[in-house]
């Protein structure tokens, strides 16, 4: 059975990954700074980011395949950052499924068996290959089947080993979107019913997304953040992982007051609200703080019917500088005085024929939607354009 527990606070598990203090150096590029991680037992973990974040180097420090310039690797109690690959109770699937071609996808399987000289193997060949519904295929050659197919023969050979953990290193990057989505639920699907740990290397967020219970966005040889899917998209602590994972939207804004569980700030010359829990920046008046809302979020609606919009929404005004039509929803890009390229995502259920460019219009959003970040941090990090409260000339509604 799975186990999700807290990556943050799980620490001894008899089967957990603990990194501690590791990091990678090549000459005077770091390639992974110090990084403390604790992937659980039975978890489905990915290291997400773009390419060179360092990934790559820390699941290889994981598999033995590269040797940590400091720290330690431990596989539940046992310390096996001085063992060769061969000798960790882990597995590595690469992209390349690098299948043995003259081998049948039976013989494929049972090699790992067969080199540790296991004679009677076909029951547990035969498990794998239904666990990877391949049954009917055992006595084709690689090269008769898909490149899904193939991975997945990829995926059987490794399991069949029974490591503790499993390791995969961009294993979907190779196939066409349709089958990658395929392979992502079939994954998905064998991780739980083995409930072995997979650790799992991706620059896709929508495939760390689908897949893992825990992802650790990683950027410049950091984890930048650590959480559950849901936990990261809702409450991003960064611009990187508020850009990283969707689109977010930024508003420069200084806080005017804190009441309760809410902070009220003033952007362009209006007020937003935003709830204490949901920022990451310092809540003191005066403060900075960068006001995040996703485009599915918001609501639009024409400035002639503004008088509608609820009371206690979170609004702003602008005018539609560009839409697109994309089926299930529809896409503004609206001009703001508080930001220039606001997008909103409109479910196309009701659609109102005065939303086109050009129409003068209100953005609104329940408040419990907002995040807020460190301004000051943001700016440094060089992630935020330049519309903000100084060069705001409307108002806020
Ligand atoms: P990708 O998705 O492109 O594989 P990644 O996030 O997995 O990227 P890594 O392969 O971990 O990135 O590499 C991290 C950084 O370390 C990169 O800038 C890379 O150029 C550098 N690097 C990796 N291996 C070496 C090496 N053997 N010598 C020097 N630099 C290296």
């Amino acid at each position: 059975m799975k186990t999700t527990k807290d990556t943050t606070t799980a620490g001894h598990g008899g089967g957990d990954v603990r990194l501690t203090g590791i990091s990678k150096t090549y000459g005077s590029f770091t390639a992974v700074h110090p990084l403390d991680l604790t992937v659980p037992e039975g978890s489905f973990f990915a290291l997400l980011g773009a390419s060179g974040c360092g990934k790559t180097t820390t699941l290889r420090m994981i598999a033995g395949l590269e040797e940590p310039t400091a720290g330690t690797v431990h596989l539940g109690d046992q310390d096996v950052t001085a063992l060769p690959p061969y000798k960790r109770p882990v597995n590595t699937v690469f992209q390349s499924y690098a299948l043995f071609p003259h081998l049948d996808i039976f013989e494929n399987v049972a090699f790992g068996l067969r080199r540790r000289g296991i004679k009677s193997v076909k029951k547990q060949v035969d498990e794998m290959l239904e666990l990877v519904q391949l049954g009917e295929q055992a006595r084709k050659k690689p090269h008769q089947l898909s490149g899904g197919q193939q991975q997945r023969v990829a995926v059987a050979r490794a399991l069949i080993n029974h490591p503790r953990v499993l390791l995969l290193d961009e294993p979907l990057g190779a196939l066409d979107l349709k089958l990658r989505r395929q392979m992502q639920l079939e994954l998905k699907r064998i991780q739980t019913e083995v409930g072995i740990t997979f650790v799992h290397v991706t620059h896709d967020q929508e495939e760390a997304m689908t897949m893992a219970d825990t992802v650790a966005v990683m950027n410049g040889g950091r984890v930048e953040q650590l959480g559950s899917p849901t936990d990261l998209y809702e409450n991003p602590r960064t611009t990187f992982v508020a850009n990283f994972l969707g689109t977010s939207n930024f508003i420069e804004a200084e806080v005017d007051s804190t009441s309760g569980d809410e902070v009220v700030l003033k952007a362009g010359g209006g007020k937003l609200v935003l709830p204490a829990a949901r920022t990451s920046a310092p809540t003191t008046t005066g403060g900075k703080v960068l006001v995040g809302v996703r485009p599915e979020k918001i609501s639009l609606t024409h400035a002639d019917d503004a008088g509608e919009i609820p009371e206690g929404r979170n609004r702003i005004t602008g005018r539609i500088a560009d839409s697109s039509f994309i089926g299930v929803s529809t896409q503004f890009v609206v001009d703001s005085p508080v930001c220039s390229d606001f997008e909103v995502y409109v479910q196309n259920i009701d659609r109102d024929a005065r939303l086109v460019p050009g129409a003068e219009v209100v953005l609104h959003w329940n408040p419990a939607h907002t995040f807020g970040l460190d301004a000051a941090q943001s700016l440094l990090a060089g992630t935020v354009g330049s519309a903000g409260v100084e060069t705001a000339e409307e108002e806020v509604a």
